[in-house]
């Protein structure tokens, strides 16, 4: 049997019980958010959704830019008293209109920002990775249950409709018996001087910025822990890019149920693809995780249909703000919490042994 329509169907008929809402709570008043680091992602990306957030709102802007920052909150209508460098974030505290900090800082920084916020009082949404170490993420966890706040990690591809379609079509065993999982994500890193090749910033290379697409991918495909990993890297160490990190890296994890994942990041060329194979059939996305254009398609042995979930125009990111202020005011845990973002620091840590050390890496369970 190939995956049916009616499997598509019986999805989408989930879809419409609520599996696919992750909204959980009901605030009585959109809940504020701060930013901080207004880069690439924080302010291009992130600043633009709150425009289309039933529950969350921008607030407040953290940045070691003034002229930058004061610009933004005229824009978005922010009184210069929202608006706090670096040295003075601590007294964020003292503001109330900011519920939620999301962290939008390179790697290095994820960590100390997340433990101010949590001791200011301060839910937390932090970018991923979540940090470069386990230990980081372990004191990020701890500040922020000391502190009775919400971590959550901003893996915004558990609010993305063809990725949530495509693991409930994995769940609903629409492919069969899951047997292996390929998820491959790359781009071509050209400038030199970019945070992301500096080791002390990024915590590692591609694996610690592209990988994680991949990690979570072979994660929540498979619906599974895995229990042992295998690495290999290849990085031209004569390449000025790639001085501090590696470029390349590929990795097999194994799952309890004898599926198998190969995994793929690479900053030399630019991939975006996650294909699930199982006994009954195939789950394809590509471009599997972008911010928007993702298509996916099922078959039996190739892409034979063409799969748009009913959702298909939701917008992840406001999926994912307006998730945490839910959460905040249920008291729920987030979807992807900071549990989830240690679990992958630790597997993380096991593919870069494997890699160094050219052997099979096995997985505490709940490391
Ligand atoms: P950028 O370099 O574009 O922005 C980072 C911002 O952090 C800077 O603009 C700056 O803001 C601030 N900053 C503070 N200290 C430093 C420092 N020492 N070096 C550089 N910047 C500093 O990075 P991105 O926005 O691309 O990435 C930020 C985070 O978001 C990363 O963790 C990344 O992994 C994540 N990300 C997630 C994506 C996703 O799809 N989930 C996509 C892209 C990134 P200011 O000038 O205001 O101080």
């Amino acid at each position: 049997m190939t995956i049916e329509r009616r499997d598509v169907l019986r999805s989408a008929a989930m879809l419409g019980l609520g599996l696919a809402a992750p909204a959980i709570g009901q605030p009585t008043r959109k809940l504020g958010y701060a930013i901080v680091g207004l880069g690439y992602y924080g302010l291009g990306v992130i600043i633009p959704q709150f425009a289309k957030c039933a529950h969350s709102r921008l607030a407040a802007v953290v940045s070691g830019d003034r002229a930058k920052a004061e610009r933004v909150a005229r824009e978005h209508g922010l009184s210069p008293q929202a608006i706090y460098s670096y040295a003075n974030f601590d007294s964020i505290r003292d503001n109330p209109d900011v519920d939620i900090v999301y962290v939008c800082l390179p790697n290095g920084l994820h960590a100390e920002y997340t433990i101010r916020a949590a001791r200011a009082g301060k839910h937390v949404l932090c970018e991923k990775p979540m940090a470069v170490s386990v230990a980081e993420g372990q004191a990020m966890i701890a500040a922020c249950k000391t502190a009775n706040r919400k971590l959550m990690i901003g893996y915004r591809c558990h609010f993305e409709p063809f990725n949530r379609e495509a693991m409930r079509l994995a769940r609903s065993g629409a492919a069969g018996k899951i047997r292996f999982v390929r998820s491959e994500h790359g781009f071509v890193q050209g400038d030199p001087g970019a945070w992301r090749l500096k080791r002390a910033l990024s915590g590692g290379g591609s694996l610690m910025d592209m990988g994680v697409y991949s990690l979570q991918a072979a994660h929540y495909m498979t619906g599974e822990e895995p229990v042992a990993v295998t690495a290999r890297e290849s990085t031209d160490r004569r390449d000025p890019r790639f001085a501090e990190v590696e470029d390349m890296i590929d990795w097999t994890l194994e799952f309890p149920s004898g599926a198998i994942a190969g995994c793929l990041s690479m900053y030399s060329a630019n991939q975006n693809r996650i294909l699930l194979m199982g006994d009954k059939g195939r789950i394809e996305l590509e471009p599997a995780t972008r911010y928007d254009g993702n298509r996916m398609w099922t078959g039996r042995d190739g892409r034979e249909r063409e799969v748009t979930p009913p959702d298909a125009q939701a917008n992840q990111f406001a999926g994912q703000l307006d998730h945490l202020a839910d959460c905040a005011v249920s008291g729920r845990e987030p979807i992807v919490s900071g549990e989830e973002g240690l679990r992958d620091m630790a597997i993380i840590k096991a593919i870069y042994r494997s890699a160094r050390e050219g052997r099979t890496v096995r997985l505490e369970r709940g490391a």
